[in-house]
This record gives structure tokens, C-alpha cells and sequence, in this order.
């Protein structure tokens, strides 16, 4: 018997098997049944299929709704092999992996999950936990958006084909968008923020006075990736962009990418990233006037030659519309990634019409430079998530501190403690349930930056005990969480 039909006949004493798939290397099957599976059916379905020749590892189970008629059925997760020796190789790999992919951390620590059932594939929901992860990235662009001068700004989700058809991406990009039909009107879910941002330049005429003009957005948006090809947060069919369009004179380009670079760099610094550069030449496909394009490109080399950076030269390799700088960064495990592009673009504001005046009251076309520093926010959560082994340094960590007080005697001393760390704004949680020992590998499975305990000798001395670092008084360890929040650094 092929395994597939071994499976299906273990199972189908648990009930009337529905659908099933496979999602990577886990299989999922409907159990068409409305009462849960009980303690008891969990524990014997390994057992069960053991009996019929089949060695599995059940690793998880749920209820989820019907599409077809609306009523509950039964999930599992499981993975099966015809031998023992392939399940035991199977589960070290599986421990391996669960410690540094994105996709088990976000479950196990209750971040983030995506849920394809009646929810959507290559959409992640992100939990209370998580989302403090995604805010504090956000909050961090938005100060670098405040240097930069860049104005936020916020467009819709979505838009009317016509704005589609104008940016060219009906016609290159149809494929990977959402589109469909209602009352007449077709209609496309935003794939890229750029049409969007130049309609607000165009809503009143523009003076060469008026540039650099510079916008961002945290900007979410939707591409049909292939099924096969999603992947956590990493490759997804919804994302948001650290997104900026500055609308500039070709004299401005190079002023402009400088003070980019030196950004972006200073980002990469916190998260301890080395970059490494690349400037992308004119394509033989190129559009637009030869001369503009050698006009960005010098542009560019100067920018990077300025910031004193590195870089090397992948000719003809720009896109057809304009060049580009590509930035990678290396992560702990040296895989490399692709986080952010400046690219140079003369075809969206010839597509858009779009103009400004110079100073002799001639009609000009600006220059617009795309790039974001993060990429996409869940792909760069993914990224650093998988970079840490999930354990965030504490300006990241969505639980900062945790305060453990040995006793119930200690739990006023603690409780002041979590008061003093919530008025700095730092996320703390007070843990005095059950033995210390437990306490302790809670948080450190939680990787918590900083595990406090605090015994009758700490409340004595007006001091705390940090894992890992020994005695602090109250005093230096507020100020040193405090700063390490604040600064961004090590804690
Ligand atoms: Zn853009």
C-alpha cells in the first residue's frame, strides 16, 4: 500500500477524512467531524498510524470552518514517513530549523501567524507582540524620515484601473496584481505606492523652487506571488514599504542619494549589518535621453564617492528606465539579502506628465528617485528574527525585561521595580507564578534581553540581579535599560 492510502486508512478512525495538502514538508488533513479531537485521539494518532506502517509525528491540530458548507471540521499537521530511521532524521532536522525560522519563532513566541484556512495565504496577522516589534522598526524609520526631511504621507488601497493603465503597470505588471470588477468599474489593489505619490505632486503646479520634493509612506502593498513561492514573512502577497519618492532636478541627484546613503548606512550600523554596493549602468533596452541617463549615473558615482563607500559597477545592469544603486547586507548565518534600491526614474514622471517650472519659466521634468531602507517591514522582520535566532536585542524585544521576585515577599519591591520601567516606556512583565527555576527558562525560551530576579538580599541592598550580568543597584540598571532603549544599543 502506497503511504499516502496507509495514512488515510489510520485516519479515518478518527473520522470521515475531507480535504488534505501539504504545506513544505507538513501534510494537513480535514477530519470531517464537528466535536474536537479529544486529549485521548491526539495521543494515539501516532500510535495508530505506527499500527498501520506508518511512522508520523503529529504537529499540530485545530478546528477550522468548512468553505463548502460552513460547518466545523477537524485539522491536523502532521509528517510521515514510511521508516523509523527517516522520522528520527526528519525531527533533528525540524529541531534545527524550528531554532532559527522566522516562521516557528513568530508562533512559538505568539508574534505573528498566517493563516491560509479562511484568512488568506501570504498574509500575516500580526499579534499584540509582534506588532510592538513592527512599531518600534516604524518608529525608528519615521526619526530617519524626520532627518531626511521626508513628509509622510498616505494614499488608499486601492484604484481605479485607469491609474494602473497610466503608471504602465496594467501592461508589465498585470500578472502579479489583484484586479477585478464591480459595478462597472475595474478596479486594482495597490502593488506599488509611486502612482499614488505622484498624483499629490500633481495636484498643484510645481516650481524648481519647490524641489527636492520628498515623500514616504508606510505603504502597504499586494502582489500575487506564486502560491508555491510564499514563504512566512518573507515572501508574501501583503506587505508594507518603508517607501520614498523624492522628486528632484537632475542637478539634485547626486546632493540627494548622498544624504539617502548616509541613512540607509546609519540604519544598517543599529542592526549591526555590513553592506555591500552595487551601481546598476544603462540597460541596451534603456528609455530616455542618453545624456540624462550619464548625467544620473555620474550622479550616483559621485554620491557613493562622497559617502566614502564602496561599491562596484554592474554595467548595463540598471533598469530600463533609470539606474540604480542596489544595497546588500550579509545577515549572521552570511546569507545574503537584497534590502534596498535607489532607483533613478525618468519614465513615471514622462508617464504622468509630470512638470515643474525652472528658473526661467520653462516647462522641465523632474527626476524621481525610489528607494526604501528597510525593503518591506515583514521581510525585514524575517530577516533580523532569523539574523538573532529570534532573540532581539532589548530596544527590539517586544518583552524587554522581566522581573522575577524569588518570593512573595519580594513582590512589592517588584512591583515598584515594573512601575519605575513602564513610566520609561519599556515592556516589562512581573512573573511570580511557580518555581523559580521554571520562571527562569520561561523567559529565557521567551528570550527576554533582561531576566531580573530579585530575592530578600536584592530588596535589602536596593539592588536587582540581572541573568548573564550579575548584581546591579536599581539605580544603574534603570539608567542602562533606559539608555539602551533610547540609544538603541546593547544592553
Ligand atoms: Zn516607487
Amino acid at each position: 500500500m502506497a503511504l499516502e492510502d496507509q495514512i488515510n486508512k489510520a485516519l479515518a478512525k478518527f473520522g470521515k477524512l475531507g480535504e488534505h495538502g501539504h504545506r513544505d514538508d507538513l501534510l494537513w488533513y480535514d477530519i470531517d467531524r464537528s466535536e474536537p479531537l479529544t486529549k485521548e485521539d491526539l495521543t494515539t494518532i501516532e500510535t495508530t498510524l505506527k499500527a498501520d506502517g506508518v511512522f508520523a509525528k503529529l504537529i499540530n491540530s485545530g478546528s477550522s470552518l468548512d468553505k463548502k458548507t460552513g460547518k466545523e471540521i477537524q485539522k491536523i499537521w502532521l509528517t510521515a514517513f514510511a521508516s523509523e530511521n527517516k522520522l528520527i532524521a526528519w525531527k533533528k532536522e525540524f529541531e534545527l530549523k524550528k531554532k532559527s525560522d522566522h516562521r516557528f519563532i513568530g508562533e512559538q513566541l505568539d508574534w505573528f501567524h498566517v493563516q491560509e484556512d479562511i484568512v488568506a495565504p501570504g498574509m500575516a496577522l500580526f499579534h499584540p507582540k509582534g506588532m510592538r516589534i513592527r512599531r518600534k522598526l516604524i518608529d525608528l524609520i519615521r526619526e530617519v524620515n524626520d532627518d531626511l526631511e521626508s513628509e509622510e504621507v498616505w494614499t488608499p488601497h486601492m484604484a481605479k484601473i485607469e491609474l494602473w493603465k497610466m503608471s504602465g503597470h496594467y501592461e508589465h505588471y498585470k500578472d502579479k496584481m489583484f484586479i477585478w470588477e464591480q459595478d462597472g468599474q475595474e478596479w486594482g489593489l495597490k502593488a506599488m505606492n509611486c502612482p499614488f505619490h505622484i498624483q499629490i505632486y500633481r495636484f498643484k503646479p510645481k516650481s524648481y523652487r519647490d524641489l527636492p520634493l520628498r515623500y514616504a509612506e508606510f505603504g502597504t502593498d499586494y502582489r500575487k506571488e506564486q502560491s508555491g513561492e510564499l514563504h512566512g514573512l518573507s515572501r508574501v502577497w501583503c506587505f508594507t514599504m518603508d517607501d520614498h519618492h523624492f522628486m528632484v532636478t537632475p542637478e539634485q541627484i547626486e546632493s540627494e542619494v548622498l544624504r539617502i546613503m548616509k541613512a540607509c548606512f546609519g540604519v544598517y550600523d543599529i542592526f549591526g549589518f555590513k553592506p555591500e554596493v552595487k551601481l546598476a549602468t544603462m540597460p541596451d533596452d534603456a528609455m530616455g535621453d542618453a545624456k540624462l541617463w550619464k548625467k544620473a549615473e555620474n550622479a550616483l558615482e559621485g554620491a557613493l564617492k562622497k559617502a566614502n563607500i564602496d561599491f562596484t559597477l554592474k554595467e548595463k545592469d540598471g533598469a530600463f528606465y533609470g539606474p540604480k544603486i542596489d544595497i546588500y547586507v550579509k545577515d549572521s548565518m552570511g546569507r545574503k539579502w537584497q534590502l534596498t534600491t535607489i532607483q533613478v526614474d525618468f519614465f513615471m514622471p514622462d508617464n504622468f506628465k509630470m512638470s515643474y517650472v525652472d528658473a526661467n519659466n520653462k516647462a522641465q521634468m523632474p527626476v524621481m528617485i525610489h528607494f526604501a531602507i528597510l525593503g518591506s517591514v515583514e521581510r525585514f522582520m524575517s530577516v533580523i528574527i532569523e539574523h538573532w535566532g529570534g532573540k532581539l536585542p532589548l530596544w527590539l524585544a517586544p518583552v524587554q525585561v522581566k522581573v522575577l521576585p524569588i518570593s512573595d515577599a519580594q513582590i512589592t519591591y517588584a512591583e515598584k521595580l515594573v512601575a519605575e520601567l513602564k513610566k520609561s516606556k519599556i515592556y516589562v512583565e512581573l512573573d511570580s507564578d511557580g518555581t523559580l527555576g521554571k520562571r527562569i527558562r520561561t523567559a529565557e525560551t521567551e528570550k527576554v534581553p533582561a531576566i531580573v530576579v530579585v530575592g530578600e538580599k536584592e530588596v535589602q541592598a536596593n539592588k536587582v540581579n540581572v541573568r548573564g550580568k550579575g548584581d546591579l543597584s536599581l539605580e544603574d540598571f534603570l539608567a542602562k535599560v533606559r539608555k539602551a532603549n533610547l540609544e538603541r544599543t546593547a544592553f
